[in-house]
Order: structure tokens, then sequence, then C-alpha cells
């Protein structure tokens, strides 16, 4: 543990740490561009010089490795006035053009320059080099060369993270640009992470470039729903439109990647979305109150089981609720229907596509919490399906808007053998075209609870803004349908409901929502 002082204060860092990252751990932060945590080390946009004693000249603070008693100062007037250099050096050649270019407001280039800037410029506009803009380069991504600072961020990216290399520099000089090989666009599942990880705007996404300034949004810290990986995300919204995800830095999981499917998952929320309750009546829909479509459910269920026998009736959970509401869900099915026709399945429609860096076929963020709270998948979905194939299922409760990876038509087909269906969704869909009641509930950005992903790890999702239209937190909405069916929740929300399951199911025994915290925990085997 080597021990030096920066600016002053002393740190005892672990071996090989550099000043850059010392230096973080004391709240100190040092300007750079080229450095990323999740990359290898470059060295070379020269913005985190620092003065370190007895060293002749200023030392790159993202290279240079802590040594015991080192003296490290980063605020000094050589440090200023070689940063100062470094920035107008980079900004010889840039276009100036921040009032048309979607990266203002977190433009690593606007930043430093209202701290470490603030000169005139001595380079007359006329001379600047100019490069190529808008250039649609494939994946995700819109590159506008000329205001690349030629950080190779994306390029290491490319090479260390996806091994697929499509970016390099070309040219030489102050004509070097950054670029695509020649009718070789990006061809990766991971391009909307060049966006991220470019300090500037030289690399944008085609997905949410000039559609929100950035100062206008608002992040929650989420969980991706696209697969059962869980990336650590944060989710953009404003007012109740969700306008981008990006990746949290979590090691156990993502590191500080996502997926590009995954980017564009945001889009569940705002899309084709339930938004009121309805019955249907003679084939017709029929908006209905909350008031009133809960206890016809509940009195529809009960009376099947009443007439026909709890084996007459039958739940299907989704693997894209919360341990929260599966919990919930079971209780029902068992406590409150006595049945033993609860199932999931995690297959969805589509090709279940997965590759060798964060990708899972299971397109579901919470098949493994279903599993280990008991809701079976597999050949106790199938004989469930069976059942309804063959007219011997009721009244059916189901959750989410697909019925495995059925068809349309095939969905429609096994749903008309049921005389009463109860949906929870949050999309219109083939089973909202087939239930007879519908209730609308709140998306994964309106809500709150944890999921577990494909490894065991709970990890914790929050609520951006309240519920769309009339749609209705699902917890509250079980809750009144649990009740009205003769129990007596008085479950306040998913923190109440996660403290009851955390007290009964064994793998999740003894976990707290603090216990979980922003990077999960992993449930017992
Ligand atoms: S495009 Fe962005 S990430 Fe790539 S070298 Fe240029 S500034 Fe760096
Ligand atoms: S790998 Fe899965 S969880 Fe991660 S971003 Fe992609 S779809 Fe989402």
């Amino acid at each position: 543990m080597p021990n030096l002082t920066i600016d002053g204060l002393a740190v005892g860092v672990p071996e090989g740490t550099t000043i850059l990252a010392a230096a973080k751990q004391v709240g100190i932060h040092i300007p750079h561009y080229c450095y990323h945590t999740h990359l290898s080390i470059a060295g070379n946009c020269r913005m985190c010089l620092v003065e370190v004693e007895k060293f002749p000249k200023l030392q790159t603070a993202c290279s240079t490795v802590v040594t015991e008693g080192m003296v490290v100062r980063t605020d000094t007037e050589k440090v200023r006035k070689a940063v100062t250099g470094v920035l107008e050096f980079l900004l010889i050649h840039h276009p100036i053009d921040c009032p048309i270019c979607d990266q203002a407001g977190e433009c690593g280039l606007q930043d430093y320059y209202m701290v470490y800037g603030l000169h005139r410029s001595r380079y007359a506009l006329e001379d600047k080099v100019h490069k190529k803009k808008v250039q649609d380069i494939g994946g995700q991504i819109v590159l506008d060369a000329e205001r690349c600072i030629l950080c190779s961020r994306c390029v290491r990216f490319l090479d260390e993270v996806t091994g697929t290399r499509e970016l390099n520099f070309f040219q030489r000089g102050d004509h070097s640009e950054i670029s695509i090989f020649p009718g070789r666009p990006l061809d990766n599942n991971y391009t909307g992470n060049l966006a991220d990880i470019c300090p500037v705007g030289a690399l944008t996404s085609k997905d949410f470039r000039f559609k929100c300034r950035v100062w206008l949004l608002k992040g929650v810290e989420s969980i991706c729903t696209g697969c059962a990986r869980g990336c650590n995300i944060a989710a953009h919204f404003k007012g109740d439109i969700l306008y981008r995800y990006k990746p949290r830095v979590n090691d156990a999981v993502n590191r500080a990647w996502m997926c590009d499917f995954g980017r564009l998952e945001y889009k569940k929320a705002n899309d084709a979305r339930l938004l009121a309750p309805f019955v249907r009546e003679g084939g017709r829909e029929k908006s209905a109150s909350w008031g009133a479509i809960v206890p016809q459910v509940a009195l529809e269920l009960s009376r099947a089981v009443e007439r026909e026998g709890a084996d007459a009736v039958a739940v299907i959970a989704s693997p894209q609720s919360s341990n929260e509401e599966l919990y919930l869900v079971r209780r029902i099915a068992a406590d409150r229907l006595g049945t033993k026709n609860l199932a999931f399945t995690h297959r969805t429609p589509g090709d279940g596509f997965s590759d060798d860096l964060l990708v899972l076929a299971d397109k579901n963020p919470n098949s493994r919490g279903a599993k280990l709270l008991g809701i079976p998948d597999g050949e106790a979905f199938d004989a469930l399906i069976g059942k309804i194939a063959a007219g011997r299922i009721r009244a059916l409760l189901l959750f989410g808007n697909v019925l495995g990876a059925f068809t349309e038509g095939e969905t429609a087909g096994l749903l008309s053998k049921v005389p009463f269906i109860a949906q929870v969704g949050t999309n219109t869909g083939p089973v909202s075209k087939a239930a007879h009641a519908v209730l609308p509930s709140a998306s994964f950005a309106e809500r709150g609870g944890t999921f577990t992903n494909h490894a065991g790890r709970v990890q914790r999702f929050h609520a951006g803004f309240p519920p769309r239209g009339k749609a209705k937190n699902v917890i509250e909405l079980l809750c009144d349908l649990a009740n009205g069916l003769g129990a007596d929740w008085t479950f306040t929300g998913e923190r109440s409901v996660f403290r009851a399951l955390s007290e009964t199911e064994t793998p999740f025994r003894g976990m707290t929502y603090e216990s979980v915290g922003a990077f999960g925990q992993e449930a017992a085997r």
C-alpha cells in the first residue's frame, strides 16, 4: 500500500494504482479525455498533467503509477498553464458548432473549457481544417469527424471489448481523422457504447440525437429488461416520456457497457401502451373504472373456483414482473384461488439470440426470480397450455402480453378456449386483444422493485415518474385483487412486499433493500 500526498491530502492506495485513480479516491478530479476506467491506458490527450515532486517534467496522471512517498500537485500555476495549452491545442481545428451539436450539455470540451480554458482562440477561423460531418457509419452511430479530438477511446473499445476493430485513424498531422474502413460499417452488438464513451460530439446516437436537450432530462437508476443479464442502466426521461438508456458501471454484471438491443428497450415504456382499464363485451371494448373492474375480476375468478373447482382456474405469471410482484402473484394463486395451475415461460417470440459478451437468449429480466419464488417454467407451462387447449381452464389471470413463443394467431386460438381472461399488462398485443378484462399496469419506468438476473443477482430498479394515464402500480393492483378475493393485505409498496418475501423465501432470506444496495446482492443458492 504505497502512501502519497495529493494537494496536501494523504492517501494510501493499492500497489499499481495510478495518480489519477488515487486522486479520485480523495475526491480530486484530474481532467482527462482519453482515460476510461474500463479501457487500456493510452496517455495521449495530455489533459491529466500534474506536478510530481522530484520529477523534472509534468507527468500524465492516468499512466503514472503511485510510488511510496510521492508528492503530487494538481493545481499549480505550471499545471494550469500546461492544461490550458493542451485544451487550446485540442480546440484549434474544432468547429465550435455547439449550438447545433447534440453533445452540448454533456460535452467534455465545453465542460473543461469553462474550467481550464476561457481563452480566446489565437487561430483564424478560416484556417481550420474541415472534415466530414454527419456520417452514418453503421450501428447506432453518427460520426462528425471534425469534432474528434483523437483520444482513441472508440478505437480501444472496438479493439478490447468487441474485438471488431471497425474504427481507426487515417491521414497524418492536423488531417488525422477517425473513420471506418471503406465499405465496412460498424458491425457489432454494442455500437451505442461509442456515443457514451466519446468525450465530445464526434460520435453521437442516431436514436437520441436532437430529440431532447440533455439538461432537460432527469435520470433514475434502473435495470435493463431486454434479457436475463440485468445490465445496470440509467433511464433518462422528461415528464412521462423515456428518451434513452445509458449503462451504469457494475463490474459484477455489465462492467460499463450495454448492448444495442437493450438500449432501445426504453421504447416499450412509451409506445403501444395500455393506459385505461377496459372490459370486452360482445367482442367490443368498453371502458371500465378501477373501482368496478377489480371486483369484477375477483368475482369471475372466485365464481369459476366455486362452480368448477380450483383446477379450472389458472394464473400465468410473467418473467417481466419484479420479485415483489411475482411473490404476490404466487400467493394469490395458492392462497386466494387455491389453484396449482401457476406457471410462467421464459420463451418469447423471436430467435433467442445471444453472444459472448452480454446478450443472453432469455429475453426476460426475471426468469430466475420467478423460479426462485417457486413459480415453475418449462413442462409446467406446457402442461398448463395443454389444459387451456383442451378447454379445461374456465378463468385465466394472465400477466404480460405474450403467451410464450406462440404466434399472434396461435395465441388468439388458445385464448378463445377460455370463457374469462383477465390480463394485467403494460402494452397492447395479442393477449389484450383477447382478454375480457384488461388491467393496465405501470411500466418498468413507473414502478420500482427488484429483478434477479440469470446468475442469481438481486438488483433494484426505481420508478422515474408516476404511472401514465390510468395505469396502476402492479403491487397496488394485486393488493386490491387479493383483498377482493378475501385477503386483508396491507402492503404499502414494493419495500413492504420485499420485507415480507425476505422473511419467508429461502433464497432471499435476510435481504433488505439496503443490503441489495446500488450494485445488487447474490440470492442464496
Ligand atoms: S471519435 Fe470520440 S472517442 Fe473516438 S477518438 Fe474521436 S473523440 Fe475519441
Ligand atoms: S445484454 Fe441484455 S440486459 Fe444487457 S443491455 Fe443487452 S438486453 Fe439489456
